[in-house]
């Protein structure tokens, strides 16, 4: 990060032959996922926003306050780390902590920031949701932290989010809202999209009472489990596989 780069107001970048061309595909997927986010109610006028990584050195990102079914490809603009952006409207004002979040995270690709109902209320009061049910280890670890308030699209709330997300793909922002990352726009909006029912499930438990949490242990066994659920790897053992068997038996017996 360049002493320049951070915390200043991104310098625009001298228009260059070629720059809005490029990309095509990561366009799209941003604005697919900011789409996605108002028709899945995550989202409430332009509140939100979501960027996809380029490379090592740049993103694109959401607009500021533009309508999500308005844009159009020509309308993302690019950002670079050092705090460059190009194109025809202006970066999201939450771009330093897209950019941070990039900056301390080689594994993510995507970002997805949102103000949805749930998880803003329960930011609203401080929590964040600790390991009440299993699937709170989605965000990869046993609690997903909520950043203390700074005010929107400053440095310090880029800071503040930065350390809550460290070991994890999701936070909340303390009167404000979330944060989830993942290696694609799709995994990215799928992790805020649970955040949000966590939340629910969360402030229905908090109002019956006697929430009961699941101790270390219990968390590390879901961590590991998640690390091969949805794929082969994780068929149960105990399971006999009969698949080409089977399959011949429903053949014949049509
Ligand atoms: P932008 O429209 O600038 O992305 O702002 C929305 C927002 O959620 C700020 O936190
Ligand atoms: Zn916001």
């Amino acid at each position: 990060m360049t002493a320049r780069g951070r915390g200043a107001v991104p310098r625009r970048v001298a228009s260059r032959k070629g720059v809005m061309a490029e990309a095509a595909a990561p366009r799209a997927e941003v604005i697919a996922a900011c789409r996605a986010l108002t028709r899945f109610g995550l989202a409430h006028g332009t509140s939100g926003n979501v960027s996809v990584r380029l490379d090592e050195r740049r993103f694109l990102i959401s607009p500021t306050g533009v309508a999500y079914d308005s844009l159009r490809p020509g309308d993302i603009p690019l950002v670079s780390l050092a705090g460059r952006w190009f194109g025809r409207l202006p970066p999201s004002s939450e771009w330093r902590f897209h950019r941070d979040i990039y900056g301390a995270r080689p594994e993510v690709g995507a970002i997805v920031h949102t103000h949805s109902r749930q998880a803003t209320a329960l930011a609203c009061t401080g929590r964040g949701i600790p390991a009440f049910h299993y699937m709170v280890a989605a965000a990869g670890g046993a609690d997903i932290r909520c950043a203390p308030y700074h005010t929107f699209g400053t440095q310090a709330l880029s800071d503040a989010a930065v350390t809550a997300l460290k070991d994890r793909s999701a936070c909340l922002l303390a009167n404000h809202g979330v944060i989830a990352v993942g290696r694609d726009a799709r995994a990215a909006l799928k992790l805020a999209g649970e955040v949000e029912n966590l939340a629910v499930q969360y402030c229905a438990a908090l109002a019956l009472g006697g929430v009961r949490l699941l101790d270390e242990a219990e968390m590390s066994r879901v961590l590991e489990k998640f690390r091969t659920y949805g794929t082969l790897e994780a068929a149960d053992p105990e399971l006999e596989f009969g698949g080409a068997r089977l399959a011949r038996a429903a053949k014949a017996s049509r």
